[in-house]
């Protein structure tokens, strides 16, 4: 091929470097540049002081956007400057970091299709590897968490998410401002949260006023020795509140239901999720038969009325209002006969006072809810994930909130 200029130019090849030579292989469809440099004078990659050229460095590939759709490569021999205070280093290339294999449009090109599409579906469609398209992802996520700046974060969340198989978590703590994962870290541990803390900068750390999350000993415990004043600042997830509610409540139901089967009634027979829904997923007519149940002396619906009470602590204005809310509550479960109200009842007591935090910072975890689709779709595009740290890779580069792209 005659036209190196033109591939200069498509490929944005700048001075000093030239194309020296263009080969066309017709039967592999594959186009090879050959870049080449006269200069004498390198700055150090370290420093950028001019320094004398040293030696080049073997020759080294780079795949590159393709051209006319046939794959195209870079091929050049790096210098190596001599620097008196850095000794023998690589030249800085503009089309590439170092020690990539990919241009750096070549890699922009693949972050932004992975925005859309799953890594087996952008290794397919650019014939790359699956762990090529991790490679890039990997570099991607580095590069924006070392660009990220320690901006103040009032309301972090914290939170497990189960991965591939059941019993198998990450923990992930999001910005809930910001709505993004700030951190992914094994596990559901008390060290799986102490490794974030040190990650954090002393005024970041000042600037946390809550953390939402659910009665977890690990979580708790860590944060009471990371975070000065803890004590004020931890919230539990109201919506995790209402979730033990809502077991206790079935829980009832599946005792009442045996019992009422063996005398031949089966009022409760198929409506174990009537009893956990909100008003907005009945139609009509479902509602009503609802209401007539619940109106009905049941054990089931004694049980969903205290849950109905305990969730409005969350409306009250002023802790005191709430805390005898909470008392006149307590007193009615206890003495229900109800053994999982009683259990939830006795739980609750010992977490009230980080319950009724949410009057002072009402946060949640599910404030984050687009992050959690958002991890959801991670997940369920994730069949090829090998490991959890492939795992914590996709959440970072997809919630992360990063500048991922390089910087050429
Ligand atoms: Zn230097």
């Amino acid at each position: 091929m005659k036209d190196r200029q033109l591939y200069q130019q498509i490929l944005g090849i700048t001075t000093p470097w030239f194309v020296a030579e263009v080969e066309l292989d017709l039967e592999a469809e594959e186009v090879h540049v050959h870049l080449a440099h006269q200069q004498a004078s390198w700055p150090c990659a370290e420093c950028g002081k001019p320094c004398p050229l040293h030696d080049h460095q073997n020759e080294r590939t780079w795949r590159h956007l393709d051209t006319c759709q046939y794959r195209t490569l870079l091929h050049a021999e790096l210098p190596r400057t001599r620097c008196e205070e850095h000794g023998v280093r690589v030249v800085d290339i503009p089309w590439a970091e170092s020690y990539g294999r990919f241009t750096a449009l070549f890699e922009r090109l693949v972050i932004d299709w992975l925005e859309a599409a799953s890594q087996q579906a952008v290794a397919d469609r650019m014939g790359l590897s699956w762990d090529e398209v991790h490679g890039i992802m990997q570099r991607a996520v580095k590069r924006g968490l070392k660009r990220r700046e320690a901006e103040p974060i009032p309301y972090i969340g914290v939170d497990e998410k189960s991965f591939r198989k059941r019993h198998r978590y990450v923990t992930v703590v999001s910005d809930i401002n910001r709505s993004r994962v700030l951190y992914v870290s094994e596990d559901r541990k008390q060290t799986s949260l102490d490794s974030f803390w040190g990650t954090l900068t002393e005024e970041q750390l000042d600037s946390i006023e809550g953390v939402a999350m659910d009665m977890w000993e690990p979580y708790i415990d860590s944060t009471k020795e990371h975070l000065p004043e803890a004590d004020e600042k931890i919230v539990f997830d109201k919506f995790h509140v209402a979730k033990h509610l809502g077991d206790a409540v079935d829980k009832v139901r599946r005792q009442e239901n045996k019992q009422l089967r063996e005398d031949g009634d089966d009022r409760l027979v198929g409506t174990k999720y009537d009893w956990l829904k909100g008003r907005d997923k009945f139609n009509h007519k479902r509602w009503r038969a609802f209401c007539r149940l619940r109106r009905s002396n049941l054990k089931t619906s004694r049980a969903w009325a205290m849950r109905e009470q305990a969730m409005k602590l969350w409306d009250y204005c002023y802790p005191g209002a709430a805390e005898n809310h909470f008392r006149w509550w307590y007193r009615w479960a206890t003495h229900s006969r109800l053994e999982p109200m009683i259990d939830k009842a006795k739980m609750l007591k010992s977490h009230l006072k980080n319950i009724l935090t949410y009057l002072t910072h009402p946060i949640t975890n599910a404030l984050s809810e687009s992050l959690n689709s958002k991890i959801e779709w991670v997940k369920y595009t994730a069949r090829g994930f090998r490991n959890r740290d492939n795992f914590k890779t996709a959440i970072y580069f997809h919630c992360g909130g990063l500048g991922l792209l390089p910087a050429t």
